[in-house]
């Protein structure tokens, strides 16, 4: 069995990889480690640490959704497709773009 909406899938990944390389571009840009230097006064030094650590965290989030949808993009057009690979049912394509990682149907990843 394979499913019928492939080409939507890909377009979706495709616009979703994109943005999450933009995403991650900007906060490359928040993280440079320039300006911190130059912040007035200690508590303001602490708040750009502490914001600085948050967009790291973020940074290597996007990261990591960003390899996982490169992933899934390469599976597309492969046999198994998007089936749950335990019941075969079809993961609906909501379920692929938000959480490209889930191999199994929201049933069956309980
Ligand atoms: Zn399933």
């Amino acid at each position: 069995m394979e499913r019928k909406d492939q080409k939507e899938i890909k377009i979706l990944i495709e616009k979703e990889i994109v943005k999450t390389e933009q995403i991650i571009v900007d906060y490359k840009e928040l993280t440079k480690p320039e300006g911190l230097d130059s912040a007035v006064g200690r508590v303001s030094r602490m708040d750009a640490i502490n914001n600085k650590s948050v967009t790291k965290a973020a940074l290597r989030q996007s990261e990591d959704k960003l390899k996982k949808l490169k992933y899934v993009f390469s599976l597309i057009g492969k046999p198994n497709f998007g089936l749950c690979v335990r019941c075969g049912n079809v993961i609906p394509i909501g379920r692929i773009v938000l959480r490209p990682e889930s191999t199994h149907c929201v049933n069956c990843a309980r």
